[in-house]
């Protein structure tokens, strides 16, 4: 069956790999899941209207953790397509105060160093959600087919959106850059591990990730290992 996801990858800027925002059809419009960094706002914008996205057309932004690889453009594209950015309350603060330990236990030296030297997530990337959101939240509402499910471990907001073809969006609790993986930068591997038990209760056939390939679910649980 054709997914009803488009994905849209991105580069990052300084060599630092390619980000994947996702782009859902609904009944009447789109909701775009996540965002990518500030260096691509064009790219994204031209990925939108190819796909027939227009300002009016963009029901909503939806942001599956609050790091400035994924958030980086919610504000500029909520501006422009006047539509709303919802993402879990628990990442928030990274992107109301561009702490990208708001929600997190340890202070990471990798991420800290690019959001505020290099990426500088700077007052004018910075934004208020307008709504916070967690399991029971309705994207039918906004004309897509999808549950959102809380999978905390790479940040404490961290969500993963399941479209009933079994794809999951999974932000950044997996990666693919090499091979299907925990992501590298986990900030609470319980947590991250009581994710992965829970969504071994849903039917999932795809994961698309924020960095690299969509993998298949199940050749990645039978070999996962805690
Ligand atoms: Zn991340």
């Amino acid at each position: 069956m054709a997914s009803a996801v488009q994905t849209i990858h991105l580069r990052m800027p300084f060599n630092l790999g390619a980000v994947n925002c996702f782009l859902i059809k609904g009944k009447n419009g789109f909701v775009l899941i996540d965002t990518g960094t500030s260096n691509n706002q064009g790219k994204v914008e031209k990925a939108l209207s190819d796909a027939g996205c227009h300002p009016g057309g963009l029901k909503l932004i939806l942001l599956t953790h609050g790091d400035f690889d994924h958030a980086g453009n919610a504000a500029y594209l909520r501006k422009v397509y006047q539509t709303s950015i919802a993402m879990h309350a628990a990442d928030s603060g990274m992107v109301e105060w561009g702490n990208m330990f708001a929600s997190r236990k340890k202070a990471n030296g990798f991420i800290g160093f690019l959001a505020t030297l290099i990426f500088g997530f700077g007052r004018a990337k910075r934004f208020k959600p307008d709504l916070l959101v967690d399991e029971d939240f309705d994207l039918y509402a906004y004309g897509v087919e999808a549950q959102i499910i809380h999978i905390p471990g790479h940040s404490g907001g961290s969500i993963g959106i399941l479209n009933p073809e079994g794809e999951l969006i999974c932000g950044d609790l997996f990666e693919n850059v090499k091979t299907p993986a925990l992501h590298s930068i986990i900030d609470d591997l319980k947590k991250a591990n009581a994710s992965i038990e829970k969504l071994m209760e849903y039917k999932i056939k795809n994961v698309l990730p924020g960095h690299g390939d969509a993998f298949k679910w199940e050749e990645f649980i039978n070999t996962w290992e805690r």
